[in-house]
């Protein structure tokens, strides 16, 4: 039976008389908003709403640009490029005939795939599964072992996250020793009415459990935990507020800041749907509300709202989809074209942080005292895409990816650019995975 006891923290009247009650903000109210952000604090339920409430294409435009500046003091202009790496075939877990239809990839065709993102020069991957097979959490664990075994052409994966269904904790205990990453439970709506009727009583029909998963994940020892929305399933600005409490409370509770926040925008049947400058005005909201999270996007399709929607706040791309294996992931050589071509932002494969320890509380301890891990993420992002341009790219970005690389290099500050530079001859000399 699914539980019904909502913790106090996620207020359903609290948040629906933000949403009705606040006006939009004076343009000196915006911009002391966006002063609060620059000063990497949190925002409140108020400050947001008041942001949501902005509709002035003025005002849009205000708070695009704002967000684009919070991300970039605090993660520079680099974008990290992730794969996913669904490990069962599409479920939506509805309902539990569906659930039995899913089939889990066995090992050898996990290796497979982890060998083909390798060719294309990834060194990130998310694992994902919404739900759990015959086989259980085993299936996953035997997974996560899998992809960090596999070995192509002398290349590995760096980093694997997951993005699964909740978990008991002795679970994510194992994922603890199994070296993941960053673990994100989507909650997809806190409209508990909504998503209510969208899995009713099926194998994701417990929403209390939903909600709790990443608490129970920083409780088992994981130091990254990451939150997600199915943009389209509920309200969008309700659940863009519920999801800055729930963020609210995990710090409240264990004194660590959520991150990664996952922004998935649902493309065909959303039960409310979101248009494309909603999109990216909830990542520029989210950026401004929480300034020191990780904000994900994926790709879905090539020509879809990631494109606009990255230069707003995004600090980090899935190039696919996270919802349906079916959906052909954009390959990362096209999504390396976009940012090198047309937004000038640098692709990164860096995955420095967890490999030093920087993770969960450490790694926020440094942004904020540091004011920003921009000064680590430039010459890191630099090392770990002049890699990429060596080893994978085709001719044209290879031209492209060093002209860019030779602008960042001339725009960083001189004791940066050293840094920079020295990891730089390493990858030229051969090197690879070289980072500080
Ligand atoms: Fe990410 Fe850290 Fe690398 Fe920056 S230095 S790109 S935050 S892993």
């Amino acid at each position: 039976m699914p539980r019904t006891d909502i913790p106090a923290w996620l207020d359903k009247a609290q948040i629906m008389a933000a949403l009705e009650n606040t006006q939009a903000p004076t343009e000196a109210e915006l911009q002391a908003i966006f002063d609060k952000s620059l000063a990497l604090e949190s925002l409140n339920l108020q400050e947001i709403a008041r942001l949501l409430a902005v509709q002035s294409p003025e005002g849009v435009k205000a708070l695009c640009e704002a967000a684009a500046k919070v991300k970039e003091k605090v993660y520079g202009d680099r974008i990290v490029l992730t794969a996913p790496l669904h490990i069962s075939s599409f479920c939506s877990g509805e309902r539990a005939d569906m659930l039995a239809s899913c089939v889990r990839k066995n090992r050898s065709a996990i290796a497979e795939s982890t060998r083909n993102l390798l060719r294309e020069g990834h060194k990130r991957v998310l694992i994902i599964a919404e739900t759990l097979g015959e086989d259980g959490f085993d299936g996953v664990l035997e997974a996560v072992h899998t992809v960090y075994s596999v070995r192509e052409k002398g290349s590995e994966v760096r980093r694997a996250n997951v993005n699964l269904t909740p978990l008991r904790k002795e679970d994510y205990e194992a994922l603890r020793d199994a070296d993941v990453g960053s673990c994100n439970v989507y909650q997809e709506t806190y409209d508990e009415d909504v998503y209510a009727s969208h899995y009713g009583d099926g194998p994701k029909g417990d929403f209390v459990q939903r909600l709790e998963a990443v608490e129970m994940a920083l409780a088992a020892g994981l130091q990254d935990v990451g939150l997600g929305l199915m943009l389209g399933l509920g309200p969008w600005k309700y659940d863009v507020l519920a999801l800055a409490l729930h963020a609210a409370h995990i710090e409240r509770s264990f004194g660590v800041g959520v991150s990664p926040i996952n922004l998935h925008r649902i493309a065909g049947n959303a039960v409310n749907p979101v248009a494309d400058d909603e999109y990216i005005r909830a990542t520029a909201i989210v950026r401004l509300a929480l300034p020191c999270a990780g904000i994900i996007l994926n790709t879905c399709k090539a020509a879809g709202p990631w494109r606009e929607a990255c230069r707003y706040g995004c600090s980090q791309i899935i190039t696919g989809s996270v919802v349906d294996p079916n959906e052909p992931a954009v390959p990362v050589k096209e999504v390396v074209r976009y940012l090198v071509q047309e937004t000038h932002h640098m692709p990164s494969f860096c995955c420095a942080c967890p490999r030093l320890g920087r993770c969960g509380d450490n790694f926020l301890s440094v942004v904020h005292e540091a004011g920003s891990i921009a000064s680590q993420c430039g010459p890191n992002s630099l090392a770990s895409f002049a890699e990429y341009l060596h080893h994978y790219a085709e001719k044209d970005i290879v031209d492209a990816g060093l002209s860019l690389i030779q602008e960042k290099l001339e725009a960083m500050p001189l004791h940066i650019r050293g840094a920079a530079e020295k990891l730089l001859q390493k990858i030229e000399l051969g090197r690879v995975d070289e980072f500080i």
